[in-house]
């Protein structure tokens, strides 16, 4: 069974005490929460959200890292760096990168390939956008943008990544895929892994939806078979919203 995850995108929201403020309101909430729940904070922030979250089985993740090693790349952040601070994950790949920072299939690859060797999990962000989804485009813009992506990457890697399927037209927009085309897209993803690797890898990797997720909509959404989580933006900067939708993806009961 692929394990699942709750991941929370800060995007470049929140000082340094902000974080700290949040993690204190959060981590009781989501003591029960039996998925994985990931921060992604500003790197600044890192240092403090680890300290902040020791123990409490929460992964602190970098919102993105350099593809390359060390070296003369002013103002950059690399995976050996993210790894040092005490992050165990970074979102790779997310669409607002693509567009405003020209990241490319090939340096998204780049950067996988680092985050694994420092031992970090990533999270890949892929999605068609607008113009895809209007010209039936989604199917060859996901294959190229996951074939791109995993390209050099051996299977038995791919329990370190978790699969973030974002549609861009759904991203920050309020409007969110209808489960039928979360689940279609779902399929369809399994397939692309498959044909590159196998069907034992592509059952067992980790997919989650991305795309103006929030509290109301997820009760819903977690109904999927086949979902293994989600990547919130706009929601998880409030932690009794991003709580409640960490609760959806499972929580333990109390024992009476
Ligand atoms: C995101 O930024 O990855 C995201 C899904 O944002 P939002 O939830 O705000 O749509």
């Amino acid at each position: 069974m692929p394990k699942k995850y709750v991941i929370a995108n800060f995007k470049m929201n929140k000082v340094d005490k902000d974080v700290k403020f949040y993690i204190e309101q959060l981590l009781p909430k989501v003591k029960d929460v039996t998925s994985q729940v990931v921060l992604a904070v500003p790197s600044v922030s890192i240092k403090t959200a680890v300290k902040e979250t020791k123990g409490s089985g929460v992964v602190i993740a970098s919102q993105n890292i350099n593809e390359n090693g060390f070296g003369a790349f002013t103002g950059e952040i690399n995976a050996e760096m993210v790894s040092n601070v005490g992050a165990g994950a970074v979102i790779i790949g997310h669409s607002e990168r693509r567009s405003y920072f020209n990241e490319t299939d090939a340096s998204i690859n780049k950067k996988i390939q680092k985050a694994l060797k420092a031992g970090l999990m990533c999270v890949f962000c892929f999605g068609e956008s607008v113009y895809d989804k209007k010209n039936n485009l989604t199917e060859s813009a996901l294959t190229t943008q996951i074939t791109g992506a995993l390209n050099n990457i051996y299977g038995n890697e791919l329990g370190h990544i978790v699969f973030a399927y974002e549609p861009v037209w759904a991203i920050g927009t309020g409007v969110v895929a209808t489960n039928a085309v979360i689940e279609k897209t779902l399929k369809l993803i399994r397939k692309i892994i498959c044909n590159l690797y196998d069907e034992k890898v592509a059952n067992e990797v980790s997919i989650v939806y991305g795309g103006s997720v929030n509290e109301s909509n997820i009760k819903d959404i977690a109904k999927i078979a086949n979902l293994n989580g989600v990547l919130v933006g706009g929601a998880s900067l409030d932690p009794v919203k991003f709580s409640a939708i960490s609760e959806a993806f499972g929580k333990t009961v109390p024992k009476k």
